[in-house]
């Protein structure tokens, strides 16, 4: 908002410039445009797992992006890319991983978060317990092969030897969404 004399008036709040904020460049909400607000710091992590989710659907891959951090510091970040990679285990908590892991120079990523926009696989699950990761942060349940709650409840039925931190729901909404917009184009365009 500018004053009478054209100066930005910041009693209505700082202009909005893409800040970093907790290590994170995310758009903050502002007094001057509608532009995404995150809440808390889960949030702003999760919104980079969802750019992540973006490049993936860039590339015609199933959108889903993860992001592992350590004392709220990005380790890796990663999109999924089974079809590009002709891999069918690249999916994007697992792609992390192998970049903290390397990043680190250690195969257990002990005290780190990592950050998911959709509810985590079995395969991938198994790769958080091996890799004895912390806390585990998703958006979107996935009632078809989720491996916290919904199919198996790998990470939370704690019958094995690492627990994790399991929360759900963080954007869901969103996270959701762009699969769902994905889905719902693949149809569209696909020949029947
Ligand atoms: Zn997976």
């Amino acid at each position: 908002m500018l004053d009478k004399q054209g100066k930005i008036d910041l009693s209505r709040g700082m202009p909005c410039t893409g800040v970093t904020v907790r290590a994170v460049t995310v758009k903050r909400g502002c007094a001057f445009h509608v532009c995404k607000r995150y809440e808390t710091e889960d949030e702003d992590f999760m919104g980079l797992a969802l750019e992540e989710a973006e490049r993936a659907r860039e590339r015609g891959e199933v959108p889903i992006g993860a992001v592992i951090t350590l004392g709220g510091e990005i380790l890796a970040r990663a999109h999924n890319s089974p079809l590009g990679m002709n891999d069918p285990s690249a999916h994007a908590e697992i792609l992390a991983i192998r970049k903290a892991a390397s990043r680190t120079n250690n195969y257990r990523l002990m005290g780190t978060t990592l950050y998911v926009t959709i509810e985590p696989c079995v395969m991938c699950a198994g790769a958080i317990l091996h890799a004895r990761i912390a806390r585990v942060v998703y958006g979107a349940t996935d009632p078809k092969g989720g491996a916290v709650i919904s199919v198996y409840p790998v990470l939370t039925e704690g019958k094995l030897n690492h627990q994790v931190e399991v929360k759900g729901g963080v954007l869901a909404r969103e996270c959701g969404e762009i699969l769902s917009r994905f889905f719902h184009e693949k149809r569209v365009h696909s020949p029947t």
